[in-house]
Order: C-alpha cells, then sequence, then structure tokens
C-alpha cells in the first residue's frame, strides 16, 4: 500500500553523479519530491528501473528511443524531465503520441558553455595544455609554442542563441571580429555588440580564422563540418564544438587533422560520447579507435561534456528540473520555455 501523501512526486533519476544529487536534494528541499538516484544511463534494458516513479530526471546520453518511451509509459511513468538544454536524445513524436510530457531545462547558464568554449580556444591557440606538462618535467624550452594573436582576427560563430551570443561577445572582447550565422539572426543584437551575419554557413568557414558551433543537433545540423566544409575552412584555423558531438564527422577531422589542415579542435562533446564521457575508464581499455585516434594530435584538445559544470549552472538546473517535477503535484507550473512534448 502507498503510504505516502498524494502530493510526493516519487522521481527516478539516471545517470546521476555525486554533484546532481547535492543539487538536486539542495533545489527540493520542501518540495515533497522522493528522490531514487541510479547511477546508470536510462536506456530500453534499463527502463524497467524507474519502477513506480511518477517521473523519470534523465541527462544528455541518456537514450529515450521509442522502445525505451513504450517501458516508460507502460510503468506510469507521465514525465520526462531532462537536466539539459538538448532534447535531441529524446523521441518527441512518439513522446506525444504517449502522452508523455518531457521537459528541459531552457536556460541555466550560458556563460558557464561559451566561457568553457573560450577557454579550450585559449588553451589551443596558445598551448598552455602542452606547456604545463612540459613545465611540470623542467622542460622550459618554447620550441612548438608559437600561437597567434586573437585580436584582429575573425571568429566565425554557428548558432547565436544564448551560448553562441555570449561566445560572441566574449571574442568581441578580444578585439576579434564576428562573422555569425543563424536560421533567425538576430539583427538588433549584432548592431549591439558589432556582430556580422553571413548569408550562409559556408562564407563564416570560408573567412574565419576560429569556428565555434553553437547550434542544437538536428538533421540540419548533423555533420555541419564534414569533408567538404572542411576544405572551405581556412588553413590553420581552429575548431571548437561545444554543442552536440555529431556537429562534426569524426573520421572526416581525423581526415584534415592528419593532413595538417587545422591548427587546433576542441572538443567538448564526440558523437559517440555515451558510456564514455562521464565516466572513469582510467583502468580500462579503450574500445572507440577514432577517439584514440584524436587523442593522439598534440592539436586536440578533449574535455568530456564538461562545459555546463559550473556551480551556477548546477544550481539553476537542478531548480528548474525540481520546478517541473513539483508541477506534476500542481504546485507549481511547469517553467516557461521548458515543455518541449
Ligand atoms: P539556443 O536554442 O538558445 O540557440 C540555438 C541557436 O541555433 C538558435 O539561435 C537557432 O536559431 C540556431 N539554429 C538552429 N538550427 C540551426 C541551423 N540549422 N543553422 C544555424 N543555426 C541554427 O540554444 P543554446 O542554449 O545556445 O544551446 C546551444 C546548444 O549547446 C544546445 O542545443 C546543446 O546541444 C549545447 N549545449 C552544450 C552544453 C555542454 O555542456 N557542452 C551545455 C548546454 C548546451
Amino acid at each position: 500500500m502507498n503510504e505516502r501523501p498524494s502530493s510526493v512526486v516519487t522521481a527516478a533519476v539516471f545517470d546521476t553523479k555525486p554533484y546532481d544529487r547535492e543539487a538536486l536534494q539542495r533545489a527540493s528541499a520542501n518540495h515533497g519530491i522522493e528522490w531514487h538516484f541510479l547511477d546508470f544511463r536510462l536506456t530500453q534494458d534499463s527502463a524497467s528501473a524507474a519502477g513506480n516513479a511518477r517521473a523519470v530526471c534523465v541527462f544528455v546520453n541518456d537514450k529515450l528511443d521509442r522502445p525505451c518511451l513504450e517501458v516508460l509509459a507502460a510503468q506510469g511513468v507521465e514525465l520526462v524531465a531532462l537536466r539539459c538544454t538538448g532534447f535531441n536524445n529524446v523521441d518527441i513524436e512518439f513522446a506525444k503520441q504517449l502522452q508523455l510530457t518531457v521537459t528541459r531545462v531552457p536556460v541555466y547558464s550560458a556563460y558557464a558553455v561559451a566561457e568553457h568554449a573560450v577557454a579550450l580556444l585559449l588553451t589551443l591557440n596558445r598551448k598552455t595544455h602542452r606547456a604545463f606538462n612540459r613545465v611540470r618535467e623542467l622542460n622550459f624550452s618554447l620550441n612548438g609554442l608559437v600561437g597567434f594573436d586573437l585580436h584582429a582576427k575573425t571568429a566565425g560563430i554557428i548558432g547565436t542563441g544564448k551560448i553562441g551570443r555570449v561566445t560572441a561577445e566574449i571574442l568581441r572582447g578580444f578585439g576579434m571580429r564576428v562573422l555569425a550565422y543563424d536560421l533567425f539572426p538576430s539583427h538588433d543584437w549584432a548592431r549591439q555588440t558589432g556582430v556580422e551575419y553571413a548569408e550562409a554557413p559556408t562564407v563564416v568557414l570560408q573567412n574565419s580564422d576560429v569556428v565555434s558551433l553553437h547550434t542544437p543537433l538536428t538533421p540540419e545540423t548533423r555533420y555541419i563540418i564534414r569533408a567538404e566544409t572542411i576544405e572551405l575552412m581556412r588553413p590553420g584555423s581552429i575548431l571548437i564544438n561545444v554543442s552536440r558531438g555529431a556537429l562534426v564527422d569524426t573520421k572526416a577531422l581525423i581526415q584534415a587533422l592528419k593532413a595538417g589542415r587545422l591548427a587546433g579542435v576542441g572538443l567538448d562533446v564526440y558523437e559517440e560520447e555515451e558510456g564514455i564521457f562521464f565516466e572513469d575508464l582510467s583502468g580500462e581499455v579503450l574500445h572507440d579507435d577514432d577517439l584514440a585516434r584524436l587523442l593522439t594530435f598534440p592539436n586536440v584538445l578533449i574535455t568530456s561534456h564538461q562545459a555546463f559544470l559550473t556551480g551556477e549552472a548546477l544550481s539553476e538546473i537542478a531548480r528548474t528540473t525540481v520546478a517541473n517535477i513539483s508541477a506534476l503535484a500542481g504546485q507549481e507550473p511547469f517553467i516557461e520555455g521548458s515543455v518541449v512534448a
């Protein structure tokens, strides 16, 4: 028999790490949410672990395809609360058919993600990752560490939503020219910040010394960076991707790196990151040959999907997620802009 008051909502939280648990527990005091924290990802095979939860809470690498959603709906789950912005890992149309509500965190800290993109750029360009290792081994030589001034160079920003805009504004602060492309350009913002819009992404790629990707992953943006488009990029340019791995065709990127086409590549996301990123695999054999190859290039810097990881972002993610789960008990409305199905 269920002894809980009817206003208590049970939420199964998949793929959690200590920092997620702390932030969600802190944000949910007095909200009547009973958390079931699970450290594995949600897939068709693990969906039964949701038990009798009314809500499941998931992150970027949980896989909510049709079979998984079917299991959740059959168990009586009513809400899928994503604790991220992108929702490309959920079959939204099928969720609608099943009358599952799907929410995301529409805004948390665009600064967290944009600042990480810039951190990757600065590190790659000035080779501080290599300098750090050298100096620790008492190698004080500067050979091979020559970078370029960002000032007066051109940064190409593809996608000028919340994160793309903050990135553009930071780079304007370095004195860079910013050339941008978006399906829905914001001309007022561009005028105020001195950003120029291009007619097509190809124009951005052809004219930029640094390219940073800030679109969601959609059928149109999948492999926006591939062999033909890398060919358009300026030789010696730097590519940054903190958005979604599949914006970049990894095999084509490896060919371009082997040919010396690019000065540097900074990736916080990788198209096959599921099951690898966020995990400590230091005692295991890496089976992903493309990732293994990428890790051999001195001018490739990879972080493990950590661009969001600031205290401010975690608090805001937890606040929005708690509000959306509480909405099931009728305590609060869903956060504006968060319902995607
Ligand atoms: P947003 O919705 O504010 O902005 C996305 C922009 O992309 C919009 O302006 C949209 O018009 C544009 N866009 C969509 N399709 C396009 C296309 N085909 N061509 C050009 N522009 C297109 O989103 P945001 O908050 O800026 O986040 C962007 C992405 O960053 C998210 O979708 C997510 O995948 C990624 N992200 C990554 C992390 C991380 O930790 N690495 C954290 C948060 C978000």
